[in-house]
């Protein structure tokens, strides 16, 4: 018996041993299920004290106040929603696809973020990574290569393993110097990469945006934020799989893609169906205990999960564990996630159709701060995000990574 720090145990979610990933998912979700009343009570207060709000500001959904603070309207987060929701098809098909590489009849939950059993545990040290990072973004654009290269050269990226240093991995922009600041813990494996690719994508945003726009209007609203850098992680895939490499090697970078998609698209996507249900039922003055509130997650995660993963019995307290919900005042935090991952694939297909021509168009959006709003700075680039059939390129994208996925079979 030994006792982990939380920070620990979740680190084993990733564990290559299907049965270590099994037994951290049962003893995490065990223990804070424990704690069901204590959550119940605080979602309950959070919840109700947002509708009181809403009723006395007269605003007419739940969501307008994540709408006012993230600039956008009603009708291009419904029709990003109902994209999803005509989609979850394309999601399932990937995670039995998934299922199939790793020799399973059906992905438990607590394989849905494991690696491949195949995937080559080839490491990079710092200078290849370099090398192929900023070779990724100078194939895509030389002057943005080139800044890229320089945030290496000035030491720019901290990213030594030492005690004491904090985990996960930002990226700070350098308003007085018009360049970026990045953490990570680098240790040569591919997710490393991704992440830094991921920090310079937004390192890239910050030198583009310090230059265009003075501080009191840089601020980069949530459903653009992300935009530089899953672009940067789509230009690190196509990369890699450039590269003369084996089918293994080739299969774990669309992996990693795919789960990217897969977590902040679709899994996020739940999160704000089971937020929309639980406003519904205090509306309609259901009592939310901690089994009522499992009840509606479970439903949420029935409607996109289908009959594509097992689930162990203590994930039913999943709730328990988004620090989000239980932040009074921020609501719908989620739904940006989910704009900024379909808005990017829908960018990158216009960048494979239009190639060189789509690059200022690209380097203007990302200089625009927070001067014009999401659905502006789309319509500049021919995009029309109150549509469903602009959200439909995303997902066309998504599907199109998840059949040279099923190619490498
Ligand atoms: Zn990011």
């Amino acid at each position: 018996m030994k006792t982990l720090p939380y920070g620990e145990i979740v680190g084993l979610y990733e564990h290559p041993d299907r049965d270590i990933r099994k037994r951290a998912h049962e003893i995490v979700y065990k223990e804070l299920g424990k704690d069901h009343i204590l959550w119940a009570s605080a979602m309950r207060s959070v919840f109700s004290d947002h509708l009181s709000m809403c009723k006395m500001r007269k605003w007419p959904s739940p969501m307008t106040q994540s709408f006012i603070s993230n600039d956008v309207d009603e009708e291009t987060i419904v029709a990003l929603l109902n994209t999803m929701e005509k989609n979850v098809g394309v999601f399932r098909d990937y995670l039995k696809l998934k299922a199939k590489v790793m020799g399973l009849e059906k992905l438990g939950n607590w394989d849905i973020e494991a690696p491949l059993p195949s995937s080559p545990d080839k490491k990079f040290s710092w200078e290849e990574a370099r090398e192929i990072i900023v070779g990724a973004y100078t194939d895509f654009d030389p002057e943005v290569g080139q800044w890229m290269d320089e945030m290496y050269e000035r030491r720019h990226i901290d990213a030594t393993v030492r005690d004491g240093k904090r985990s996960g991995a930002f990226c700070a922009t350098w308003h007085a110097g018009k360049s970026a600041y990045i953490l990570q813990s680098f240790n040569g494996i591919m997710g490393d990469l991704f992440t830094q690719a991921h920090e310079l994508g937004h390192a890239m945003h910050a030198y583009l945006g310090t230059r265009a726009q003075k501080p009191h209007n840089y601020e980069i609203g949530s459903c653009v934020a992300e935009t530089g850098s899953i672009f940067g992680e789509l230009l690190l895939a196509e990369k890699l799989l450039s590269k003369e490499g084996s089918k293994e090697e080739k299969r774990a970078v669309l992996a990693a893609i795919l789960d990217g998609f897969g977590g902040a698209g679709y899994q996020v996507t739940t999160r704000v169906w089971f937020e929309t249900m639980l406003y519904e039922a205090v509306q309609k003055g259901k009592f939310l205990d901690g089994e009522k509130i499992s009840e509606l997650w479970l439903k949420a995660r029935e409607k996109m999960y289908g009959d594509a993963v097992e689930w162990l019995p203590e994930m039913k307290w999943w709730w328990t564990m988004k620090l989000h919900f239980y932040m009074a005042n921020y609501r719908y935090y989620n739904y940006p996630y989910v704009y900024a991952q379909l808005f990017v694939y829908a960018m990158y297909r216009l960048y494979k159709e239009q190639g060189k021509e789509f690059v200022p168009k690209l380097k203007a959006l990302l200089s625009a701060g927070s001067s014009r709003s999401p659905r502006d700075l789309a319509s500049d680039i021919g995009f029309d995000v109150t549509t469903q059939e602009f959200w439909q390129k995303g997902i066309d994208q998504f599907s199109e990574f998840v059949k040279m996925f099923e190619k490498t079979l």
